[in-house]
């Protein structure tokens, strides 16, 4: 098989829509194009038809009903509802939230706009894997605390959090739990049931299915979670959300969900030996190189490898034609290391040393073989620069991390 460049080495980041989903979407953007509200009309019946079998494909991958799925623009926006819509709804209850310090921006921004409101938050300091250690949650839990929110995967790093077990403290406190999962579903198995989660949040992006759709699981029974609109508009969504229903959008999410369901398991292992082959490779040719993240509790496609004595900016300036992400600051344009890596404990000089590679359905055993090629070259040329008093940083802050 012939290389083709550039490598796509950054599916934590985005993933390509799958040709099955692109197929699925097609029709709904010129020939079904009624809005799913219309009911006096076969085009309005048609796009609702299409919506509630998306419904049903969400809910069948991750073990919910289909009317405890709520559809929104992307899992920023699942997790502003899922974390405000809670706290408002709750306030009679309480004010305090529990949450982990490498959650992603849209949980932690919108836990510190709570805090403005007068709410109170813990963030708990992970382990140096990543993990959340259930017995903290516990301790954090007050009288007051109405919510939990702790990620299936961390977006970095690909560490798995053991939810089941902050499930079960959850329960037996009666708080409810949030989970952001975007980086889980479609890639492990996901029940919202065995896992005790009351409120998830998932995107289509990162599971090959289109930009600016993803969806909140609402737990409706057992308990029912009440939830304060953040849209308000023309109630859609049984009010929980607001606006014109993004309906190719949901066919591909509905669909982006179906085909996961489908490869999950044997791409799981795929990617796990392709990982293993790249993080082998890695280790084979190069001296001083760290894990970052969990060994074994860890995202099938994700490798975040910290580089000592290399710039990880310079790294990806000198590998322009592998798309890869540095540990560096996730969405701004500032140089301090990822919030993420400082949390687990890792210091601000390796930090800046670290590679996140993100594996998919795509990525082939030439590709990870290239990879370590050019990795080991430009480690050795880069790290001579630096003992020979040249600057190794290159720039290009642009490249940072994303998602
Ligand atoms: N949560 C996590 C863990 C993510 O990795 C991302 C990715 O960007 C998001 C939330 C935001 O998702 P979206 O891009 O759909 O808003």
């Amino acid at each position: 098989m012939t290389l083709k460049l550039p490598i796509y080495m950054d599916h934590n980041a985005t993933t390509p829509v799958a040709p099955e989903v692109f197929e699925a979407m097609r029709p709904y953007f010129m020939e079904q194009f009624g809005n799913a509200a219309s009911r006096n009309h076969p085009f309005g019946w048609a796009a609702e038809a299409a919506v509630e079998a998306a419904r049903a494909q969400i809910a069948q991958l991750i073990g919910c009903k289909p009317i405890e799925i709520v559809f929104t623009s992307g899992a920023t926006e699942s997790d502003n509802l899922a974390i405000k819509g809670v706290a408002y709804a709750c306030r009679e209850k309480g004010n305090h939230l529990v949450t982990c310090q490498i959650e992603h921006h849209a949980v932690l921004d919108s836990c510190k706009r709570l805090e403005k409101e007068g709410f109170q938050v813990t963030y708990i300091r992970p382990t140096r894997c990543g993990l959340v250690d259930p017995e903290d949650v516990a301790k954090a839990i007050t009288g007051k605390t109405i919510l939990v929110s702790v990620m299936l995967a961390n977006n970095e790093i690909g560490t798995i959090q053991p939810l089941e077990k902050i499930g079960r403290i959850c329960k037996e406190r009666e708080i409810l739990l949030h989970s952001d999962a975007v980086q889980g579903v479609g890639k492990v198995p996901v029940n919202v049931d065995t896992l005790g989660i009351d409120l998830l949040s998932l995107t289509a992006h990162k599971m090959y299915g289109p930009k600016g759709i993803g969806a909140l699981y609402v737990r409706m029974g057992n308990p029912r979670v009440k939830l304060t609109a953040q849209m308000d508009g023309g109630g859609h969504e049984k009010g929980r959300r607001s606006g014109t229903l993004n309906v190719p959008g949901i066919v591909g999410l509905g669909k982006a969900c179906e085909l996961a369901g489908q490869v999950m398991a044997d791409e799981a292992e795929r990617l796990r030996r392709l990982r293993e082959r790249l993080w082998a490779g890695i280790q084979a040719r190069i001296d001083r190189v760290h894990l970052n993240g969990h060994a074994r509790f860890r995202l099938p496609g994700n490798l975040n490898v910290s580089f000592e004595g290399v710039d990880g900016e310079s790294l990806l300036m000198s590998l322009k034609e592998v798309a890869v992400s540095s540990g560096s600051a996730c969405t701004s344009a500032s140089m301090e290391p990822s919030y993420v890596l400082k949390a687990v404990g890792i210091a601000k000089t390796l930090a800046h040393t670290s590679i996140r590679f993100g594996l998919g359905r795509a990525t082939s055993e030439e590709e990870v073989d290239y990879v370590v090629e050019r990795l080991a070259e430009q480690v050795v040329r880069l790290r001579a620069m630096q003992t020979g008093g040249y600057g190794v940083h290159a720039g290009g802050a642009d490249r940072k991390a994303a998602g």
